[in-house]
């Protein structure tokens, strides 16, 4: 086995008994049992907590061990960042990509050879609705001193879609953004070689560069054929050792646009790849761990979380009710994750909170999900993927600002201690709710968060990003997230940022008037409307309730999904929002802090 001597550091993670009953490697924890009361009483008193110490894997763990993807997130995103290279450190030919709009292509044929524009006669290329990559051959010379298969090539031509064209250069939107994304097409469609983009008059060097890495990606921990079947002693799914199919390398000219892409790229594939790992590997614990790995790559960041009982004792009794169903399960109890970086460093700088919803998976609790409307909620916690996403480029890029990030983490599971309909839940700032529905679970989590998040000292900005209603979905369809925001100039700012980073965010109206389509009879409010109209924006008005209203704030209702592949989007996990968020950040917050 590749990691078998690997060693890796623990720090502070908890595991419940189950998981070390489970656990079949070498992984050494010590059990605490807690004899103090606690407000529900004495049931839950076991929880054992691993102190932070190195140990060896002998094997890589099962797919039922919620001890370890967090680890093998962090570490497995760096593969797909061999799809881009300095130049300068690369010695040897390069194929050259011209890319070419349909409209231009009868233009840029009669520039080529003759032995070019007869193959491409002969073989009859026109222009098509979708991006074509032409391979063009390097007529009667050996091959290049290149690399792989594309050392046979002279040049490739990439016509962009007639369809793509339709959406640009004019669009008063989009701009050129799907322009420069179909670069994303090509990591995994060209030959294993070396590529530079050598003609393109749409699309920056650090766009082509971020829709070639963003597009190289894949999530193949769990993929097996019946070769690795074979090789593997046992049935455990761990990380396939291949590595990317595709090995075509796109070679960067500018080493400020190189380190920028890398580190986009590393955050914004441990966000997917954080959603894309199934419930089963991807409860609260596994998050925690992640967050923590994360955290040890970065000087000053520290992490703390609060789990269990704890979560009462500590005043978060709405994160503790939605997640009480799961608490003692194995990896699965509730908890809130603090991450804080620049607290020392950058102790004058502008502070950023931001809250990301974590619902592990969301079986939309005992008023239970149709099976269609279930089947994707692994992506539940995409929230609090786009905000570790965010949190990274902030901490990569060292940004004068300092940081707060809050993950509330439950599993909103059906079982005897799952919350009712008609419960009333008091949250962290007092106010009450009646539960009018218990699949509106994720602003209970949120709403403790936010709390939490302007307490002590005054944030110049809070930030929520959440998967928090299917209506947002209904309004925008599954590629464009809503913002809510109460000050315009700021939300014109993102908007702005949405556009050049071709990161869609489009903004809804905090119609303050719907508040009283969450009146309660009993309780300050109800967590959701009746009669299913407006719940984006009803959703937004609950979660105002408990922001401090002094503080600027963002809410960001997102699919965290691409639905369907789109370049430089593959199918699956998506940190919808993160990127324009981060710009944004950059442009506000630390370039102009006034006018934030
Ligand atoms: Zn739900």
């Amino acid at each position: 086995m590749a990691f078998a001597s690997l060693a890796l550091l623990l720090h502070g993670a908890c595991a419940t008994s189950r998981a070390l009953a489970s656990n079949r490697r070498r992984l050494c924890f010590h059990a605490r049992v807690r004899t103090g009361p606690n407000r529900r009483g004495a049931a839950r008193s076991t929880r054992t907590c691993a102190t932070s110490r190195s140990v060896s894997v002998a094997a890589l763990p099962s797919a039922s061990d919620p001890t370890w993807m967090g680890v093998e997130c962090v570490r497995q995103r760096d593969r797909f960042l061999s799809c881009l290279q300095k130049k300068e450190q690369h010695s040897g030919d390069a194929v050259p990509i011209e890319a070419v709009l349909p409209a231009q292509w009868a233009a840029w044929t009669a520039r080529q050879s003759q032995a070019v524009q007869q193959w491409i006669r002969e073989l009859g290329i026109v222009p098509k609705e979708t991006p074509q990559t032409i391979l063009i051959p390097d007529f009667g010379r050996h091959a290049n001193s290149g690399q792989g298969a594309a050392r046979m090539l002279q040049k490739v031509a990439f016509v962009l879609g007639t369809a793509v064209e339709a959406a640009s250069p004019d669009d008063p939107w989009i701009g050129n953004a799907e322009l420069w994304w179909s670069f994303g097409a090509l990591p995994r469609t060209l030959p294993s070689g070396m590529y530079t983009v050598s003609q393109c008059e749409f699309a920056n060097p650090d766009q082509i560069a971020l829709a070639w890495t963003l597009g190289a990606y894949t999530f193949t921990a769990f993929q097996r054929t019946s070769k690795h079947a074979a090789a593997t002693e046992n049935t455990d799914v761990s990380p396939a050792q291949d590595g990317p199919q595709q090995a075509a390398v796109l070679l960067v000219q500018d080493g400020d646009v190189f380190e920028k892409v890398v580190q986009t790229g590393k955050a914004c594939f441990l966000g997917r790849d954080l959603i894309n790992t199934p419930a089963q590997n991807m409860g609260p614990e596994a998050v925690e761990k992640a967050v923590r790995e994360l955290a040890a790559e970065y000087e000053g960041a520290r992490v703390s979380s609060i789990v269990g009982d704890d979560l009462l004792e500590e005043n978060y009794p709405q994160i503790h009710a939605v997640g009480r169903s799961a608490l003692g399960f194995s990896g699965r109890s509730p908890r809130l994750i603090r991450l804080e970086w620049g607290m020392d460093q950058n102790k004058d700088a502008p502070l950023v909170a931001i809250v990301g919803k974590c619902i592990t998976f969301d079986t939309g609790g005992l008023q239970i999900k149709p099976a269609a409307s279930m089947r994707l909620m692994k992506k539940d916690m995409g929230g609090a993927a786009a905000a570790v996403a965010l949190t990274e480029m902030i901490l990569a890029t060292k940004l004068k600002m300092r940081v707060i990030l809050l993950l509330p983490a439950a599993d909103n599971a059906v079982g005897p201690d799952a919350y009712r309909p008609g419960d009333v839940l008091t949250a962290r700032n007092g106010l009450t709710t009646e539960i009018e529905h218990t699949d509106a679970e994720g602003r209970l989590v949120l709403a403790d968060a936010l709390v939490a998040a302007c307490e002590h000292v005054k944030p110049a900005l809070l930030i929520d990003f959440a998967t928090l209603t299917g209506a947002q979905r209904v309004a925008m369809g599954s590629e464009i997230g809503s913002v809510f925001c109460s000050d315009p100039t700021l939300l014109d700012q993102l908007e702005k940022q949405s556009r050049i980073q071709g990161d869609y965010m489009w903004p809804l109206p905090m119609y303050t008037p719907y508040k009283g389509m969450l009146s309660s009879t009993i309780a300050t409010m109800k967590n959701c409307a009746t009669g299913g109209l407006a719940g984006a924006i009803t959703a937004a008005l609950y979660l105002k309730a408990f922001v401090r209203p002094d503080v600027p704030w963002m809410h960001l209702d997102i699919n965290g999904f691409n639905n369907t592949a789109r370049h430089g989007r593959p199918e699956g996990g998506e940190v919808m929002g993160a990127r324009a968020i981060f710009h944004f950040i950059e442009e506000v917050v630390v370039r102009h802090p006034k006018s934030s």
